[in-house]
């Protein structure tokens, strides 16, 4: 049974709420169909969070969405979305998802995994295969109500990420839903309850199978949530990073690895609290570099010349790291730049620090140099070298410059 909470109870600000997602509703009332605003933007709503991106679910199909609107267009092949397109803004909107049959039609495989989800449904199907409760709240525009079937409301208030279900059966279906629970309880300040929590551990290597591109997407978010050294703290509880960054993994166990990664998250924290954006190259090049360093330290021992052994080592560590989680190719293409920049910026003589100072990426690469000097890695001495020299005049420059060696 569904739960209708009027305005004067749920309290939304309807400032917080986006015009395009509005104007989408609309269109689609106006067209004789059912539209609500869901999932995540109801849920930071009533949490008095200005939500990221809005999505709408609706009972026409993806073709009649798109015969709504004049600017939108269908996407996946799957299951069909429609983005629809208001000025910068889209929205994304999805058709009610129901159930399949048991009827040989089999949508789970021998692990209980969703391998299809392409059937159209009611709204109640639609929020019964949400994830949370709290997920699983649809906002009518029109009445200005919220429709809660599974009493995400009551979850939301009591600060609870509570999933759907039956727990077990929810992540084997799809584990995932382990790396969103922790992600989405750090990001909110909402706790697992119990039943949502105490699976987790024992199921934590469902998550070898899942492709590494969704892994990556979904770290990714939790990386660039404003929580991230929180939300690594309780992937760590839930024994769940073993699997996603196993170099990671090492690399925390060691004092100076985690203090280096430990200060890029604060600082990818902090810039994203802040409003600022960050940048991702950047942020998996720190989670990577004590695997890299060691590796390029192995690469010489074995008489292998310096540059070329980092550049071996570089791509060792990406190729390792992508068996698991895979890193986009356009995020590892800076993180190599920034990462063969390094050993540059030990050379302070003649003409190669000009040569450095006109690299386009090397403000990255200064960066990165800091946090390698504020967790002891290198000498405090080489990074305020940089500061000066960056900001020098050519006098001041030429005395900086060292002897040749
Ligand atoms: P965020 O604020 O980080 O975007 P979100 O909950 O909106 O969080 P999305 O990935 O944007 O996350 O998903 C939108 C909605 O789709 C969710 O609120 C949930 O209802 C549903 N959903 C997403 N992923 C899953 C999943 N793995 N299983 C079931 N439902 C899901
Ligand atoms: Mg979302």
């Amino acid at each position: 049974t569904v739960k209708v909470i009027t305005a004067s109870k749920h309290k939304i600000n309807q400032k917080l709420i986006s015009q395009a997602a509005l104007k989408t509703c609309d269109g689609l009332h106006k067209a004789g169909f059912q539209a609500y605003i869901v999932g995540g933007a109801v849920r930071d709503l009533l949490l008095n969070h200005p939500p990221k991106d809005f999505d709408v679910a609706t009972d026409a199909t993806p073709e009649q969405v798109h015969k709504t609107f004049r600017r939108s267009r269908m996407i996946g092949r799957r299951f069909r979305l429609v983005h629809v397109l208001w000025g910068q803004e889209t929205i994304e909107v999805s058709t009610f998802r129901g159930h399949h049959q048991n009827d040989g039609d089999a949508a789970t495989n021998d692990s209980g995994r969703i391998i299809r989800d392409n059937i159209f449904g009611t709204i109640e199907e639609d929020a019964v295969r949400r994830d949370f409760t709290a997920n699983a709240l649809y906002y009518d525009p029109k009445r200005q109500e919220v429709l809660d079937f599974h009493d995400g409301v009551a979850d939301i208030r009591a600060k609870t990420l509570r999933i759907i279900g039956d727990p077990v059966k929810r992540y084997q279906e799809d584990p995932v839903r382990m790396l969103r629970a922790v992600r989405l309880s750090a990001k909110l300040g909402l706790k697992l309850e119990r039943a949502t929590e105490a699976p987790i551990r024992k199921l934590a290597d469902l998550l070898e199978d899942v492709p590494p591109s969704r892994l990556f997407d979904e770290m990714l978010k939790l990386f660039l949530s404003g929580h991230a050294i929180e939300s690594i703290g309780a992937l760590r509880a839930q024994h769940l990073h073993h699997g996603l960054l196993p170099l990671l993994d090492v690399v925390l166990e060691q004092p100076l690895g985690e203090k280096f990664v430990m200060l890029a998250l604060k600082n990818t924290d902090d810039r994203i609290l802040a409003g600022k954006s960050s940048n991702p190259s950047f942020l998996f090049a720190t989670l990577l570099w004590h695997e890299v360093l060691q590796a390029w330290q192995e690469n010489q021992k074995r008489g292998e010349p310096l540059i070329p052994a980092l550049h071996a080592a570089m791509n060792e560590i990406i190729d390792k790291q992508g068996e698991k989680m895979a890193i986009h190719n356009r995020y590892t293409a800076t993180m190599k730049e920034i990462w063969a920049m390094q050993p540059r910026f030990e050379q302070r003589s003649g003409k190669r620090p000009y040569a450095l100072l006109t690299n386009p990426r090397y403000r990255a690469g200064y960066d990165f140099l800091l946090l390698r000097c504020a967790s002891g890695e290198l000498p405090q001495e080489l990074g305020d070298w940089w500061t000066r020299f960056a900001d020098a005049g050519t006098e001041e420059r030429t005395a900086m410059l060292l002897p040749d060696s």
